[in-house]
């Protein structure tokens, strides 16, 4: 079973733009037959590994332009009705307008399961219509840009945790109280409380996948780590033909790997096949909340080692290495604490990140890589309250202030987090522009150390303030 998506907003925000990316197509409607309602038509759409229909809404500015603004409330209503999913798009470059705050009471009022889209986020002066977007009160703003295919990899992260994995993935029907539930907390989180710390959930099956160059032990690891007894279920089938996931437990914890067709059979029939190619490593980091990077100690940190952690980042995801071929190294100790230290200096986008180092043939240090990975994904998902950010702020503030720029001192008002996973942060200030980005580093840097989130990206994204 498939989920349908209904796309709404008031016009111009980039709806059909949106469409158009979804269905991967050029034009979203192209048919004229007189007589052929217009409205509501139901089109394939994928996004990475989810596929879904998205309910096609193009006519509704039509319908607004037959003057008839009750037609447009009208089906926007059976849109929703229809759809198991809503993405209610906002322009983040113009920000809010009282038409967006009529359609977000619409979706609110049917209860539905909403992703909140930020359309058009590529724009100068974006962030702020993202922060305005919180205040629909319908859950975290995902940035997108339709127009540049940006913020996909969130936005299908979105929809996987507004509708449950079972549901995105058209493993089952959802019964009637997870839908409830999902709802409730798109709707309840983070909004009313500012301050709400939602505690971890550690019972949704963490993503993770496994890349590296070829002959680094990915195989090994991967059949070290999951043992054919630890596997729970799957393969399954179905998500796309060639990359399937696996799900598994570890020490209670449960998993879903990322994983090649063949990934796990090559090591076991010794084909000297490379069988993650570039696409599926890329396809691999999107899918996964931690990668981890498995380099072969007697050779680490080539160029290509590299620029995966540098995208593992980009991506916003979290890294962790494994240091493989341990058994084979003389002087551990001291290898280790090179490594490490080369680590910290060839990566600081992520300073802090976890190292460990493994033999996957042998089995030492596996469970060390286990932790490391939870560790991560904590911090990953980590949410620090207002009070506390605006408290550490007042810190910053009378310690290392922001400099002046030609010869006005830069303001800074608050600190919001706007985003977890990863942690990302919106800064209002006077003039964002001039703000050096050796400060905004400095903040980065600063968060990073006093709220304990080592080895996550940090996005600080800067507001101006009126
Ligand atoms: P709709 O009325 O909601 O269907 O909006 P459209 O998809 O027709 O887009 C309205 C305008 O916004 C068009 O000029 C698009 O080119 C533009 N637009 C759509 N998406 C983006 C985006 O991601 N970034 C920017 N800068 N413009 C966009
Ligand atoms: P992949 O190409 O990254 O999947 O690498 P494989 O898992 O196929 O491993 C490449 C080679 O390295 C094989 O010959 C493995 O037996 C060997 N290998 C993998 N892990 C270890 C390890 O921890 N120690 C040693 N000594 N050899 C390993």
């Amino acid at each position: 079973m498939t989920f349908k998506v209904a796309i709404i907003g008031r016009p111009n925000v980039g709806k059909s733009t949106l469409f158009n990316r979804l269905v991967g197509r050029k034009l979203a409607l192209v048919d004229d037959t007189p007589g052929v309602t217009r409205d509501r038509r139901v089109h394939a759409a994928k996004l990475y590994d989810l596929h879904f229909d998205v309910i096609d809404t193009a006519g509704f500015e039509d319908a607004a332009a037959s003057t008839l603004p009750g037609r447009m409330r009208a089906q926007t209503e059976i849109a929703i009705r229809e759809a198991d999913l809503i993405f209610f798009t906002i322009d983040a470059k113009s920000g809010l307008m009282p038409d967006d705050k009529t359609f977000a009471e619409i979706v609110r009022k049917s209860g539905k399961p909403v992703v909140v889209v930020a359309n058009k986020a590529e724009a100068r002066g974006a962030q702020g219509g993202m922060l305005e977007a919180w205040e629909l009160g319908l859950g975290e703003p995902i940035p997108v840009s339709a127009e540049h295919g940006q913020g996909l990899p969130d936005l299908r992260d979105a929809v996987i945790s507004a509708l449950g994995e079972a549901r995105a993935f058209g493993e089952e029907e959802a019964d009637a109280d997870e839908e409830a539930a999902a709802s409730e907390v798109l709707i309840g989180e983070d909004i009313t409380d500012p301050d709400a710390e939602p505690s971890y959930d550690d019972t949704k099956p963490m993503r993770i996948a496994v890349v590296g160059r070829p002959n680094a032990g990915k195989s090994t690891l991967i059949n070290a780590l999951i043992g054919e007894e630890r596997l729970l279920t799957g393969p399954e089938a179905g998500i796309t033909r060639d990359s399937i996931s696996v799900d598994w437990d570890w020490h209670g914890r449960r998993l879903k790997l990322f994983d090649t067709a063949g990934m796990r059979r090559k090591a076991r029939i010794h084909e000297k096949l490379e069988v993650m190619s570039v696409q599926d490593g890329l396809r691999a980091i999107r899918f996964a909340e931690i990668v981890i990077i498995v380099l072969d100690a007697t050779i680490p940190f080539e160029k290509q080692d590299l620029q995966i952690a540098d995208l593992i980042i980009r991506e916003g995801r979290a890294p962790v290495i494994a240091f493989n071929k341990w058994d084979m190294i003389d002087h551990p100790q001291e290898l280790l604490a090179e490594l490490r230290e080369k680590t910290e200096r060839l990566l600081p986008q992520a300073r802090g990140m976890q190292a460990v180092p493994v033999s996957a043939e042998t089995g030492r240090g596996l469970d060390k890589l286990m932790d490391a990975v939870i560790k991560t994904h904590r911090v990953w998902n980590s949410r620090v309250s207002t009070g506390k950010l605006n408290r550490w702020l007042e810190g910053i503030l009378a310690h290392h202030p922001p400099p002046a720029v030609a010869g006005r001192r830069l303001k800074i008002k608050y600190v919001t987090q706007a985003k977890t996973r990863p942690p990302g942060f919106v800064v209002s200030c006077s003039r964002p522009d001039a703000m050096p980005q050796s400060y905004v580093r400095y903040l980065s840097n600063s968060l990073r150390e006093a709220f304990d989130m080592p080895g996550v990206p940090i996005r600080i994204a800067l507001r101006t303030s009126e």
